[in-house]
């Protein structure tokens, strides 16, 4: 019983991240070719070799250069999507980019920070995912006693067009199919479901699953770029109403965390076989999403392609509508990754609204 909302623009933001220049580029005497304006949200893109011409300049709802801080990218861009899954809408934020440029950092982290007992300096470099999972305990524990909450997760991989659930029992990569119902819409079937009641149990979850991917990989012989992952998080409340009635308010809203493939153009020309086979997924997939973002955020139209892609498709009841969307575009700052950067700005670009 949400009110009805068109699907506009502030539904979808857009925030562009540069990484820091790291030792193998300072090795090799790379320049930096963006450049980041934090006071006008803008990036400027320098051609490779030409620091005095005039840069492409690009403007996105929130820009971060190569020092920002993780707390400050969740309380920016984070925060206010997880709150609104706690109300009961749906959300979705998802990294794009070249593989190297930032997207699981951002998204998860260096793998140390998700070690209970680190540092607290390290656990300041923990990424989103585990921010989340913490502020939606920190609203639980906090919240009204007479308000029931119910979280579960699940965590599937998408490769090759095929659906991977990353945390069942693995039957030697059995896919499972998208179903549709007309009570629960969009649906994964088979897909597990796992009930959390606490942080530990929550990320007990997402490390069996990336494990579970790391395992795929060798199988599979692919890695990680070559495959999208959504981790899910759905959140269930149940409020007495005080008007005597005995009936109650109820809430569901789920959380999609998508790390993509990586956007690096899959070189038509070499690939054969197995590889080509996955560079036409990767691509299928990455415009797909894009098409159907920009269909939301032009509005007006009144097709929006999800159906064009398996992770689309997965996403329709999360992208658009009454939910909210952060789209996280990881750039390299080095001069030699500049045709990979300049196609992820465009890409980015392209989620604007105009
Ligand atoms: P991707 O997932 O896009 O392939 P990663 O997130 O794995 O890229 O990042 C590649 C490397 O760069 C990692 O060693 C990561 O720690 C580092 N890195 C990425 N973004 C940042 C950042 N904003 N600050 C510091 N280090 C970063
Ligand atoms: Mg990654």
């Amino acid at each position: 019983n949400k009110p009805a909302k068109p699907a506009t623009a502030e539904c979808v933001k857009v925030m562009v991240r540069t990484r820091p220049m790291n030792q193998k580029e300072f090795d090799r005497g790379s320049t930096r070719v963006v450049q980041v304006e934090s006071t006008t949200s803008q990036i400027q893109l320098f051609k490779p070799g030409e620091p005095e011409g005039v840069p492409r300049s690009f403007t996105f709802d929130v820009v971060y250069g190569e020092d920002s801080q993780q707390q400050a990218v969740y309380d920016e861009c984070a925060f206010g999507l997880v709150e609104s899954v706690l109300e009961g809408y749906n959300g979705t934020m998802f990294a794009y980019g070249q593989t190297g440029c930032g997207k699981t950092h951002t998204m998860m982290g260096p793998a140390a920070s998700l070690d209970p007992s680190c540092s607290p300096e390290m656990q300041e470099l923990r990424g989103i995912i585990p921010r989340a999972v913490r502020h939606i305990f920190s609203f639980i524990d906090a919240a009204d006693k007479g308000i029931k909450f119910l979280v579960r997760c699940s965590y599937l991989e998408i490769y090759n067009e095929n659906i991977l659930d990353l945390l069942g029992a693995r039957k030697e990569q059995e896919h499972l199919q998208i179903k549709e119902d007309p009570n629960k819409g969009i649906f994964v079937k088979d897909l597990t479901t796992v009930i959390v009641k606490s942080v530990p149990e929550l990320e007990k979850m997402l490390f069996a699953g990336m494990k579970n991917r790391k395992v795929g990989e060798t199988a599979m012989n692919k890695d990680s770029s070559r495959s999208h992952s959504i981790f899910t998080i759905y959140i269930e409340t149940a409020e007495d109403l005080k008007d005597g009635t005995g009936k109650q308010k109820i809430k569901a809203g789920k959380l999609n965390l998508v790390d993509l493939a990586g956007s690096e153009r899959q070189s038509k020309t070499q690939a054969t076989g197995a590889r080509l086979d996955e560079a036409k997924a990767i691509n299928l997939s990455l415009s797909a999403l894009g098409n159907v973002i920009k269909a939301l955020v032009d509005g007006g139209s009144s097709h929006v392609p999800y159906r064009d892609s398996k992770l689309t498709r997965l996403l329709q009841d999360s992208l658009g509508g009454n939910t909210k969307t952060v789209m996280v575009a990881a750039l390299s700052p080095a001069d030699y990754n500049y045709d990979e950067t300049l196609s992820t700005l465009h890409y980015a670009n392209r989620a604007k609204s105009i």
